[in-house]
């Protein structure tokens, strides 16, 4: 069988780092059939527009989306993206590894993050001058879907640790909601969870996270806690995520287009890799991305290593190095 992918490499490292990610896809038994679009900032100066129509339907028509970073451009670019593929959740690692400076080296983190509500619905007005307001939304329907994602995530990737994120003593009845709910999912599986309090939780994942596996999170939280948990485990060029919609999926670095590094050839390719070890696990294809994660992991453990990890290698060499661990 034969998958369709939509690569998008967008601005900046996105250049560098797609191309390295479609390589190692490239060595694996599994048809993949590629398709370019393109988007970001070079597109809008060109033509007009950051994201061109043909792409849209490229990355609506694909069974999945590799997507780089994009610039300036990034939320007329990313968030369209986001919305073609339908993504509810936001899937977002923060994992240590062996060999790298971590903050905390026990971390193992995943952040299910609700992907389409909260206070990013973009509800905002301002209702006279010097006076805004932003309103919340949380539903029955988003909050049940991404706590059933969230607990079958943990159940098929052996995390024994969820966690429920919320603020119900303040926001009580938008987040009284989302805990009922994502509670009531707990118990119908009969899933052993904890509960914690969204700010308690944020200094709690830097003294202890280990004692987290998943964390299942409205949006805003679920943007905020997975960034903090970045800064456990020693950086953007290694944090990956995905977008998962019903019937299709966007997988991306953590990263943005990095305008300082661009165009030298040393990005780190270890985000846009393991985010494609994810669209690997999406399409059904698990222990492909378990070798595709083992590579990565040993060429961080024992280099070469990108200059952002304190080595002076390029992104080919890197990749080149999974490939041939793979
Ligand atoms: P954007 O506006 O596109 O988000 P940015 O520079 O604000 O760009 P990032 O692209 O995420 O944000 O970069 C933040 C910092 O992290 C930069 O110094 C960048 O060089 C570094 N960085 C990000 N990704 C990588 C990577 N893959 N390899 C090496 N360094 C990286």
């Amino acid at each position: 069988m034969t998958h369709e992918i939509a690569v998008i490499p967008g601005d900046g490292i996105g250049q560098e780092v797609t191309p390295a990610a479609v390589d190692v896809l490239e060595q694996l038994p599994v048809d993949f059939e590629f398709v370019y679009g393109e988007a970001g900032d070079a597109v809008l100066e060109d033509r007009g527009e950051a994201l061109p129509e043909e792409t849209r339907e490229i990355a609506a028509d694909a069974d999945a989306t590799l997507f780089g970073a994009a610039g300036e451009t990034a939320a007329d670019v990313i968030l369209p993206l986001r919305s073609v593929v339908n993504s509810f959740a936001n899937v977002r690692p923060a994992r240590a590894y062996p060999g790298l400076d971590a903050v905390q080296p026990d971390t193992d983190l995943v952040f299910i993050r609700e992907n389409t509500e909260g206070v990013y619905a973009g509800i905002e007005s301002e209702i006279t001058d010097g006076v805004t307001t932003c309103t919340r939304v949380i539903t029955e329907e988003a909050s049940r879907d991404i706590a059933e994602f969230g607990f079958e995530y943990a159940t098929e990737n052996g995390f024994e640790d969820v966690t429920i994120a919320h603020k119900a003593n303040v926001m009580r009845t938008t987040d009284g909601l989302f805990l009922d709910v994502a509670q009531q999912v707990g118990d119908e599986r009969g899933a052993d969870y904890d509960t914690a309090l969204m700010d308690a939780l944020a200094m709690h994942l830097i003294q202890r996270p280990e004692d987290y596996g998943v964390v299942i999170c409205p949006n805003l939280a679920g943007d905020m806690l997975s960034d903090l948990a970045a800064g456990l485990v020693g950086g953007l060029g290694l944090l990956p995520s995905a977008n998962i919609g019903p019937d299709n999926a966007l997988f991306e670095p953590v990263h943005g287009s990095a305008p300082d590094i661009a165009g030298e050839g040393v990005a780190n390719p270890a985000a846009m890799i393991l985010s494609a070890a994810m669209l690997l696990d999406h399409l059904g294809y698990g222990e492909e991305g378990d070798r595709v994660r083992e590579a990565v992991e040993g060429v961080l453990d024992e280099g070469p290593r990108t200059p952002d990890l304190g080595g002076d290698a390029s992104t080919e060499d890197v990749t080149d190095a999974i490939i041939d661990r793979l």
